[in-house]
């Protein structure tokens, strides 16, 4: 089985404008592909991602099952459909589609109760087996105000995907960067928490904890960025990811961010038959090791 273990899904005003344009203009400057000035909310691609398409992307890159993790940068500015409605709406598509899409919840750990009264109301409705948070939005995960949100977590037996790396616009990167979980991965031992994008140009800080922490973990998402012009620094990422977390790695496209770039296919191809480990490791990167996590 196939799990891809990072993917998005969105309708334009989940997201506000501040986001939207600090995240999409690398992408439009690319090809000129569009007239910034007017009407942008309509005219890039993916201004909204819908289960459907996901599934025929799926069908196409030989991918059984795909987790999706609402964004929720509402506390960095209020957009238009607000963090309850948008999670709602994502686990409804989940609900669409249950034999191929897994909902994780994605709710800022700094709304304090209301977080927690969301994080209970998907419990006892669907279960999740995870939850996507976003440091740059503005904390440190080791803050002591947080700890309600933790214990919750490690109540509800949750994974944690954390963002590392490249952050754009009003987002604070440096809050991204893995060490910071250092104190979280110690006092919550059975929660495991899966740094994004190896930690992205952090990783070494992913790599200093790897052999502290078992609950550690990482996926290799974004890596596709490099494609197609240099295929090599993605193996060699790849090959250095291998000998510091073992198995711990979880096969991740970020789709459909990198689509324009790289279609999905290839990357989906490309670490299904590139030369970078053994076929058993393999086989964990792009499923096991996640159907152990999630325990399907
Ligand atoms: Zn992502």
């Amino acid at each position: 089985m196939i799990i891809d273990g990072h993917v998005h899904m969105w309708l334009r005003p989940m997201y506000p404008d501040s986001i939207i344009n600090a995240y999409l203009s690398p992408w439009l400057e690319l090809g000129d592909l569009m007239d910034m000035s007017r009407d942008k909310e309509e005219n890039f691609p993916f201004s909204e991602v819908h289960p459907e398409s996901l599934v025929e992307y799926m069908e196409r890159a030989g991918v059984d099952r795909s987790i999706m993790l609402p964004l929720d940068f509402g506390t960095v500015e209020e957009p238009k459909v607000g963090v309850e409605a948008y999670n709602d709406w994502v686990f409804k598509c989940g609900e669409r589609y249950p034999d191929k899409l897994i909902p994780f919840m994605g709710i800022d750990p700094t709304r304090g109760e209301m977080a927690l009264r969301l994080m209970r109301k998907y419990h006892s409705k669907y279960e999740p087996r995870g939850i996507k948070i976003y440091p740059p939005n503005g904390f440190y995960p080791y803050e002591e105000r947080l700890r309600p949100f933790w214990d919750e977590v490690r109540d509800m037996g949750l994974i944690v995907i954390s963002h590392a790396g490249a952050s754009w616009g009003p987002l604070d990167e440096e809050k991204s960067r893995p060490i910071h979980l250092s104190p979280v991965l110690e006092r919550y031992p059975d929660v495991n928490i899966i740094v994004a994008h190896l930690g992205g140009k952090y990783r070494a800080d992913t790599y200093q904890l790897a052999p502290h922490f078992d609950n550690l973990y990482t996926d290799c998402s974004a890596l596709q960025g490099w494609l197609p012009g240099e295929p090599g620094v993605v193996i060699e990422r790849l090959r250095e990811a291998f000998s510091y977390m073992g198995d711990r790695i979880i096969f991740g496209s970020d789709w459909p961010l990198f689509d324009m770039a790289y279609p999905y296919e290839s990357w989906c191809c490309f670490v299904k038959e590139q030369p970078f480990c053994s076929e058993e490791r393999r086989d964990r990167l792009l499923g096991g090791t996640m159907r152990r996590l999630l325990k399907i």
